[in-house]
């Protein structure tokens, strides 16, 4: 393996030189790749070499985010419109870029081609959109004499301050929206950011922030620091100079992020096992269709996928018929070609779908179609007679696989969806709005959807997951929020 020389030049006293001596990706100062310390990824469909990425030394992650922290004085200084004018340069260039971009996404994470240039787009937007919004957070006057015995000679401001370096770690599975979503709320309210992706992901990560690097961006505010989440990712939560953590990915790591992060405020998006609730008098063409799309688009790789249906026995068959035909019209294969079920990220992920497939077969589940495999690629499985036993009831298969579960008597609804480690959001099908209010307002979850699938957005909305789906809100307001703390300046007058 030759080596490969990666020269980087940084100036930390300058660091509002616009775009010159960018010292990203690369690393922090000049390393020496190796065999040893970098990565290379191949596409998920073919195992096309793709790119590497450097493995970051701890010491290197060390000096990126010290130099971010240097860099967050001048940044919070830094007029909001001219933060914002930036981030939507950013969302130009992601535009200018979206062909490269999204068939970076397609290839590293076997997502279909418009499902991964949509992102670039949604990108762009949501880019946009914080921009504006961080335009207008204001902070609030306080009046001192209204508390009893207050003075009314006191009167306190409260602004939004930054709180410093944000640690935004993203997943795979949105490789550029989900990391945006966190860096652009974190630079529009003046805090630096030490990105770090996801290993499979890390390259269309690279091609996002390329772009923001293109724009005015001020050199070290935003460092990504590429390696493995196994090996950097606890120097990086517990680091001292790391103010806030905001993490999208596994509940596994999510956890271990929250307990090894002590003082420092965390915001987690975790794993989901979503129930699709169909009740007797739902519209079951309406469900069907809201069901397999939720269910299987991206593979069922996506936190908010439905990952089980709870139907009332009286419309069982009928429902299940109808969502088996949809399954059945559904396109596998190559993401190229714009297949709706794609090989999964890997080998371990295909067999872990596998296993739950056959531990509810052997527990008497009914295979309703699917079950077949080609190396990483599932076909779509829907499974009928699911009983709440089953591993396929209660664990996030992240994959291709819908556990049908009967329920015969309604009032078991809220306690089959509610028992659950997970509680991201939830699906009510039915033509009464008051029992949907009913039923939805004893699920312990982040968002109800009436007559609808499960999914984020649109991105302002607040997005949240209680239980061990996740801790605090993102969501475009929520996330600025997240990012700020409240500093009072009192007037003694
Ligand atoms: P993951 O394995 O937990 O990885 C997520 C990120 O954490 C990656 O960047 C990973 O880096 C990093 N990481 C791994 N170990 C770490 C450690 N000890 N400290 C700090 N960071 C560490 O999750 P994934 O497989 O990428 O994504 C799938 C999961 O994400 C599913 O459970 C899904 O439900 C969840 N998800 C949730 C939401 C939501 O909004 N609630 C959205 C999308 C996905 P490496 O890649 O280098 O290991």
């Amino acid at each position: 393996m030759p080596d490969v020389t990666v020269s980087i030049t940084f100036d930390l006293i300058s660091p509002f030189k616009n775009n010159q001596n960018y010292q990203f990706f690369e690393g922090v100062v000049n390393i020496s790749a190796t065999a040893t310390n970098e990565k290379k990824v191949y596409s998920v469909v073919g195992q096309e070499e793709l790119g590497a990425f450097p493995l970051l030394t701890k010491e290197e992650a060390g000096q990126a985010i010290e130099k971010a922290k240097q860099a967050q004085k001048y940044w919070e200084e830094e007029e909001v419109y001219k933060r914002a004018e930036i981030l939507h340069a950013w969302a130009d260039k992601l535009l200018e870029n979206q062909a490269q971009i999204g068939d970076m996404i397609m290839k590293e994470v076997g997502k279909n081609k418009s499902s991964a240039w949509k992102e670039v787009a949604r990108t762009a937007d949501l880019i946009r959109y914080t921009a504006e919004e961080g335009c207008r957070i204001h902070g609030d006057l306080l009046r001192g004499d209204s508390f009893k015995g207050g003075s009314s000679n006191k009167i306190a401001m409260a602004e939004r301050a930054p709180r410093g370096v944000i640690l935004a770690i993203s997943p795979f599975n949105y490789p550029v929206n989900l990391a945006a979503s966190k860096i652009a709320p974190a630079l529009i309210s003046g805090n630096a950011v030490i990105f770090k992706p996801a290993s499979q992901g890390t390259l269309s990560g690279k091609l996002m922030i390329d772009a923001l690097l293109e724009t005015e961006l001020p050199a070290d505010v935003v460092h990504c620091v590429t390696g493995k989440g196994s090996e950097i990712g606890d120097y990086l939560v517990t680091h001292p100079d790391i103010s806030m953590i905001t993490f999208t990915g596994s509940t596994e790591v999510g956890q271990s992020i929250s307990e090894k992060a002590k003082m420092i405020p965390v915001v987690l998006e975790l794993g989901g096992k979503d129930p699709a609730i169909v009740l007797k008098n739902a519209d079951l063409d309406l469900a069907a269709s809201q069901i397999v799309s939720g269910a299987f688009s991206y593979s069922g790789q996506r936190c908010t996928a439905i990952k089980r249906v709870l139907v009332d026995n009286a419309v069982a068959d009928e429902l299940t018929s109808k969502i088996k035909k949809k399954v059945d019209e559904l396109t596998v294969g190559n993401p190229e070609e714009e297949a709706a079920v794609t090989p999964l990220i890997d080998e371990k992920a295909a067999d872990f779908v596998q296993g739950l497939i056959d531990d509810a077969l052997e527990n008497g589940a009914s295979l309703v179609t699917g079950n077949q495999r080609e190396e990483n690629l599932i076909y779509p499985t829907l499974l009928d007679n699911v009983t709440p036993g089953m591993k396929v009831a209660y664990e996030e298969p992240f994959g291709p696989v819908l556990p049908i579960i009967r329920v015969s008597d309604e009032a078991d609804f809220v306690e089959l969806a509610n028992e659950s480690e997970y509680g991201l959001q939830a699906s009510i099908f039915t033509n009464n709005v008051q029992t949907a209010m009913n039923i939805g307002s004893k699920l312990n979850v982040g968002s109800v959807q009436l007559n609808a699938k499960t999914e984020r957005g649109p991105d302002h909305f607040p997005f949240i997951g209680s239980k061990n789906s996740g801790l605090g809100a993102q969501g475009i307001r929520r996330s600025i929020e997240s990012m700020t703390r409240d500093k009072l300046f009192i007037m003694n007058v």
